[in-house]
């Protein structure tokens, strides 16, 4: 009787084992079917962004503290990564970012029906809410994009900025509550976009920036092909190039995508 409890347990923890084994690992490229290149090309846009700090309606504080610690300049003009150095000295520059935070679930908000009806929208936490609806909650640990649909836009510098008379920016970018949201509450390694910023171009105090990089998250901006990716399921691979001390710099993104 003994023997037999013995076998059973030991045939049960095998079995378990080998499940365990099986089970399939959502990080194994194996299991991905396909690749998207979430980047735009570096230098067909070079000067397209421009400076993003200099916006008439931008606090003084800010532009003088962005244009200190910017050092590199091909940043904002393409797919670019800003890291947490970018506004807060002492954080981690684009080659300190830890690797293990540069491979991660890619959740995509889909918000281009509402920047259709208004350039300036800001991406809300409704907007989680109804994504978590679909999809369940976002996984911890995500780089988390908007597609805003303002990708299709890139071939014109002029509507990409798209700045009124007064030379202020009008595109969309997260709500100073939504990225809060997805730091706390969902510990998003990551924002991106795919526009100039995530703070939306009318920003003054650029707070979504003053937030995340406080909190050791980065950006990727201007973000290319967002239509081709699944809003959840896949993986992406941030890979800046491993820039000693720069706080921002081009980046090439590649999300691995299953069918
Ligand atoms: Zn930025």
């Amino acid at each position: 009787m003994r023997i037999k409890t013995v076998v059973i347990g030991y045939a049960l923890a095998l079995a378990l084992l080998l499940f365990a084994q099986h089970r399939p690992d959502a990080t194994q490229p194996g299991s991905f079917t396909g690749v998207v290149d979430l980047t735009h090309p570096l230098s067909s846009h070079q000067g397209v962004a421009g400076k993003l700090a200099a916006s008439p309606v931008r606090s003084a504080a800010i532009v003088q503290k962005m244009e200190l610690r910017r050092t590199s300049t091909a940043a904002s003009s393409n797919t670019n990564i800003d890291a947490p150095a970018h506004l807060v000295r002492g954080m981690w520059t684009v080659d300190q970012i830890p690797p293990e935070r540069l491979i991660a679930p890619l959740s995509v908000l889909d918000v281009t029906a509402q920047v259709r009806r208004n350039p300036d929208y800001e991406v809300s936490v409704e907007d989680i809410a109804q994504w978590e609806q679909i999809h369940g909650e976002i996984p911890p640990g995500s780089v988390v994009v908007a597609r805003t649909g303002w990708g299709t836009r890139w071939d014109s510098p002029k509507d990409y900025r798209n700045i009124d008379k007064k030379g202020v920016m009008h595109f969309p970018g997260y709500s100073e509550d939504a990225a809060k949201f997805l730091v706390e509450a969902r510990l998003a390694l990551a924002l991106g976009i795919d526009t100039l910023s995530v703070d939306p171009g009318s920003s003054r105090t650029l707070a979504v920036h003053q937030y995340t990089l406080a909190h050791s998250v980065y950006h990727l901006e201007n973000v290319a092909n967002l239509e081709r990716v699944p809003d959840a399921g896949a993986v992406v691979v941030v890979a800046p190039m491993k820039l000693e001390g720069q706080v921002d710099g081009p980046v090439r993104i590649l999300a691995l995508t299953r069918r």
